[in-house]
């Protein structure tokens, strides 16, 4: 199957932040076969799309989600974290079945998807269920579940799901769905069990993902506990050894910030969700500036409260600016690779995040003839400032329209809506 998109503007995302103006991007098989200026083309192809007044560009990469949680959307706001998570989120999931993460997955993706993601991190329960989704739907993700040593068998059982999970779905979905260990949190983790961790992961070699100095509770926990801060405290512990996606990172001191460098630690940026929580601001200019490995996230939708990328972008470009007093930091071009190829590099997935021949065709068409578009300068700029959702005409993953004109074309759009509300009312009854 080989596509050609005609006459389009391509924001490539690359080092550089190439745009291509009258540009010819084709699509051979999964992979991006060109993507240059326009030809005379000799061969045929299945599929031609006009791409005049268009634009493509790479899918977001949504660097840190839970899912499964948009059942819970709404359901507790304007609560600090420790009160939100054990008071309204954990007796609420330790009710959860597989076929509610199944439908509340559906419905994140399908929200994904149309709000262009093309690939999304996940760190939750019922794997298996999620995987289904990912599996279904088309869209590619990198998936954990979620581990803590809190519960009564101290971690065990969930260690030898997410091994399973590893042994089971890594690779799997035509090379769709890629798998990580997901030890919790240094606050929920004991160190004895990041020991069985990291020895689970030297046999499977898969990254990790961890949420990480998300709140000054969080750091003040772990000094009183260990004497040191949560980064110093991971890097004692020998985890930062392997390969890391830590989310949030909000409370940094220098040096934790010096060690997130040194060890190549990938971070997964959610302004959303630490704004709502009253978590606090990230020093992710400083980061930057640092070379660190800075992605975007959203979080799941309890904590943000939607799962929409473009909005993720505008956020970390004016929050920064903010909280810095200085317009010049957290460029568009900056919030923009935050949201696509510094993503894809946060979780592992590098051949994504980029239109350039050799990369996975997982992209975007955006139409610009819009009102809110126009006069077009910089397209970077129009993307993170202006965009909205319902500017996305298709959405492609793994060479393959999942979305167009916002359409769901591998998904039941009303059929998900009635099930993830009815699994959440059921999953509410009585709390
Ligand atoms: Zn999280």
């Amino acid at each position: 199957m080989k596509t050609l998109i005609k006459n389009v503007t391509v924001l490539t995302v690359n080092k550089d932040n190439e745009i291509i103006s009258n540009a010819d991007v084709v699509i051979d098989g999964q992979i991006i076969a060109y993507a240059g200026p326009k030809k005379q083309w000799q061969e045929e192809f299945s599929q031609v799309i006009e791409g005049q007044g268009n634009m493509v560009m790479p899918g977001f990469v949504n660097a840190h989600c839970h899912a499964a949680m948009t059942l819970f959307r709404s359901y507790a706001d304007d609560l600090p974290l420790m009160e939100w998570l054990e008071k309204k989120i954990f007796p609420t999931e330790s009710r959860l079945q597989g076929e509610d993460v199944y439908w509340g997955t559906m419905l994140a993706i399908a929200e994904m998807l149309k709000s262009g993601t093309t690939t999304f991190a996940d760190m939750y329960f019922f794997m298996d269920d999620v995987a289904r989704a990912v599996e279904e739907s088309g869209i590619r993700a990198v998936l954990s579940r979620g581990l803590t040593s809190t519960g009564n068998d101290g971690g065990e059982e969930g260690l030898r799901e997410n091994e399973e999970f590893v042994k089971n779905w890594h690779g799997k979905a035509d090379g769709r769905i890629t798998a990580m260990l997901g030890p919790h949190a240094p606050y929920t983790c004991s160190v004895s069990f990041l020991q069985k961790v990291l020895a689970v992961r030297e046999k499977l070699d898969v990254p990790l993902q961890i949420h990480l100095a998300e709140t000054h509770d969080e750091v003040e926990q772990i000094q009183a506990q260990y004497g040191v801060s949560p980064v110093k405290h991971l890097k004692n512990a020998g985890l930062l050894e392997s390969p890391v996606l830590a989310a949030h990172c909000v409370h940094l001191s220098t040096e934790d910030m010096e060690i997130l460098q040194e060890y190549d630690v990938r971070i997964a940026h959610n302004p959303g969700s630490n704004l709502k929580l009253g978590s606090g601001i990230a020093p992710v200019p400083e980061l930057l500036q640092r070379g660190v490995t800075v992605g975007l996230g959203t979080d799941g939708a309890a904590s943000n409260n939607n799962l929409d990328m473009l909005e993720e972008m505008r956020l970390a470009a004016l929050l920064h600016k903010g909280a810095c007093l200085d317009a010049t930091v957290i460029s568009a071009e900056e919030a923009l690779a935050m949201a696509t190829r510094e993503s894809a590099r946060a979780v592992f997935l590098p051949k994504t995040g980029m239109i350039s021949p050799g990369k996975k065709a997982d992209l975007l068409l955006i139409d610009l003839q819009k009102v809110h578009l126009t006069p077009r300068h910089n397209p970077a700029s129009l993307l993170v400032y202006a965009a909205q959702p319902s500017d996305i005409k298709m959405v492609m993953v793994d060479g393959k329209i999942l979305c167009r004109d916002g359409e769901l074309l591998t998904m039941d759009e009303e059929k998900i809506i009635y099930h993830a509300e009815k699994r959440a009312k059921h999953l509410l009854a009585g709390i």
